[in-house]
């Protein structure tokens, strides 16, 4: 079958389509309606049909393949290199699931785990799963504040974390960052289950504070029965940023999940039974939880959990592990080729790599002079695909196991399967022509395994994604263009979220910690291109004192401040790579921050019409400040 009439039957006929994709994943109970789409958009896959995706990913591969590898868990850092079975990683998370109940966590609590990449963060996902609990990754370089907003949504009963993780040879003291966030919290959780790795003091609170290894040594013996969840139940929560500074709770089903991540092993990412696959994100990124966490288990093959750089102590990290376990298909980010790039070939080239065969990358646009590197270094083919935390799986991709069209560079290709992907005009909602520029929508219903709804908040959930346009079609917030070929170019956001390394960030929370310094009366932080990050945060403050910010070391000193402040609140990844100090902001009249016009002046673009802003002066200014050698003030 051709890639065409594959796609066209997805979007033309989705019960069908999905029911036959539906038996790539075990159900205990079959079935009886495919999609139910009677509330738009709310859509609901596979009713009345319970299964469980620990099942799926473990105990379905125990006959099979039980001594094949399941999970190869390497530490960069430590030096710790740790392989489970299937046999053995079912072992283990059946004393994970029986830890977990000893805690009191059962069906449909939430368990919030907030853990370096290490081999129990990936057997507690498992647990939860296996249990019917919804666990929610909080990504470790998040710090106290954004934990404890996703801790105050999430209202778990039980956090999951530990002493440390370690970044490029520096300590990340998760505990310590943990216990200030709980501190932060409106709902701070019952109970603490704490992995000891011996990195970092790790005091504990009497009575809350429970330990991983005391207790997993009384549950060795144990067998905990999977929990048969019906397909609309609740799988996981991964926050995301949005343009509010309240992240929003993306929420998952449990068989749409499974079935979409099985169909895109099957057709994307050409995963076999007994292969190794290696995705470099986080867990706590959407491409980690879908690809690190379940989907290449659920196709019967070893996952890789990373923890590390790829080039800390030296850029042989990653194609040691190729090497030794013969990883066939590798997931990463563009970021971290460019990170890459950098450095002698020579590191990369040493390794035996010929088990590889194809290298994926998403998460921020793929520019042509790194794919061509990357293509030309490891002599495989590279798959750009495009999606969001939304989406929990590609949007746009060229589905290589079916399609043996040729990739375009820059570009992401065509929309996957089950998402009717159009284009419209921004203002009028019309479609748009080829080669004409537009907001990169999707037809509802929205296929398997994508966001159900914002935790807590179906009417957010309707508001942010379903109301742009007079028509309800789900808004990606992306600027997009296709060619005359069919081919999708993605050129940005057209909200305030920035992607930093792939990482994205909502602007919000950025100025929400900024404007809780001392000297900041007002803030606006846009997102500006950088080669190496894709995007940096750079921010303009109004300071409410500004007289002592003439003196150039001064003001060095408050940009150093405000840097430290977001590093504390929210991770580095929010750290503005400069503050500028202004005395006015560009707003229009009715009181509008534009920030495009900042961002376009920022990177020496035309800040564009004008019209309507308050004071032109602003700019001007913004202007003179960036010409200058250090921030001023205004
Ligand atoms: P996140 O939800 O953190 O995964 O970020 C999703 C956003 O990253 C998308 O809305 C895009 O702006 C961007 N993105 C992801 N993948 C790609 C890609 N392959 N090309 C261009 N932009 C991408």
């Amino acid at each position: 079958m051709s890639y065409e009439s594959f796609y066209q039957r997805s979007v033309d006929d989705p019960d069908g389509f999905w029911a036959e994709q539906a038996r790539r994943i075990d159900w205990q109970t079959p079935f009886d309606r495919t999609l139910d789409y009677r509330n738009p958009p709310f859509a609901r896959w596979f009713c009345g049909g319970t299964t469980n995706l620990c099942h799926n990913a473990l105990d379905r591969w125990l006959t099979s393949q039980p001594d094949a590898l399941a999970l190869i868990a390497v530490s960069a850092e430590t030096g710790e290199e740790r392989t489970f079975t299937f046999r053995q990683l079912h072992t283990e998370v059946n004393r994970t699931a029986a830890m977990l109940q000893s805690l009191g966590v059962g069906r449909g609590d939430r368990v919030l785990v907030y853990m370096p990449m290490i081999a129990e963060a990936h057997i507690t996902l498992l647990a939860c799963a296996r249990i019917g609990a919804i666990h929610s990754v909080v990504f470790g370089g998040f710090a106290s504040h954004s934990l404890a907003a996703r801790i105050d949504d999430a209202r778990p009963v039980l956090i999951v974390s530990a002493d440390a993780g370690s970044r490029g040879g520096k300590v990340i003291p998760y505990k310590k960052l943990l216990d200030d966030a709980i501190a932060l919290s409106h709902n701070p959780p019952p109970q603490v289950l704490l992995v000891d790795r011996g990195l970092a003091d790790m005091p504990r609170v009497a009575g809350r504070d429970q330990d991983y290894a005391t207790l997993r040594e009384q549950h060795l013996e144990a067998r905990v029965p999977v929990c048969w969840l019906e397909s609309g139940e609740i799988s996981c929560i991964l926050y995301t940023s949005g343009t509010t500074g309240k992240p929003k709770g993306v929420q998952r089903d449990v068989g749409g999940y499974g079935v979409a991540l099985a169909t895109t092993m099957a057709t994307i990412f050409g995963g076999k039974a007994g292969g190794v696959f290696f995705c470099t994100s986080d867990i706590g990124w959407v491409v980690g939880h879908s690809y690190i966490v379940y989907a290449p288990l659920l196709a019967g093959m070893a996952t890789v959990v990373f923890e590390g750089t790829p080039t800390w102590p030296d850029c042989s990290q990653w194609w040691r592990i190729v090497e030794k376990y013969r990883v066939s298909r590798m997931f990463s980010a563009p970021t971290a080729i460019r990170v890459l790039k950098k450095f002698p070939t020579a590191q990369i080239r040493n390794h035996d790599l010929s088990s590889l065969e194809a290298l994926y990358l998403a998460g921020e646009p793929l520019d042509e002079p790194t794919a061509r590197w990357v293509t030309e270094t490891l002599g495989i083919p590279v798959v750009d695909n495009y999606w969001q935390t939304e989406s929990g799986w590609p949007i746009m991709a060229l589905a290589r196991a079916l399609d043996d069209r040729p990739t375009r560079p820059g570009s992401p290709g065509m929309p996957v399967f089950g998402y009717n992907v159009q284009l419209v005009n921004e203002h009028t909602g019309e479609l748009c022509g080829p080669d004409e520029k537009g907001m990169v929508v999707i037809e509802g219903p929205l296929p398997p395994g994508c966001i159900q709804t914002i935790w807590g908040d179906d009417a957010r959930f309707v508001s942010t994604y379903w109301s742009l346009f007079e028509r309800p079609v789900y808004a990606t917030f992306d600027w997009g263009i296709r060619d005359q070929d069919g081919y999708y170019f993605i050129l940005g956001r057209t909200d305030d979220v920035i992607n930093v390394s792939g990482h994205r960030l909502g602007t919000r929370e950025i100025e929400e910690s900024i404007s809780g310094y001392a000297n900041v009366a007002e803030v606006a932080v846009v997102g500006v291109k950088d080669t190496l990050k894709g995007q940096v945060a750079v921010a303009f403050v109004i300071p409410k004192q500004g007289d002592s910010l003439l003196l150039a070391d001064v003001a060095q000193q408050e940009e150093q401040a405000i840097q430290h402040r977001v590093d504390d609140n929210l991770g580095h990844f929010g750290r503005p790579a400069r503050v500028y100090f202004v005395s006015r902001l560009p707003k229009t009249r009715s009181g509008k921050m534009l920030r495009r016009a900042l961002q376009a002046v920022c990177e020496g673009r035309d800040p564009g019409d004008l019209t309507t802003i308050e004071d032109p002066e602003a700019l001007r200014e913004i202007q003179r400040v960036l010409g200058g050698p250090t921030a001023r003030a205004g």
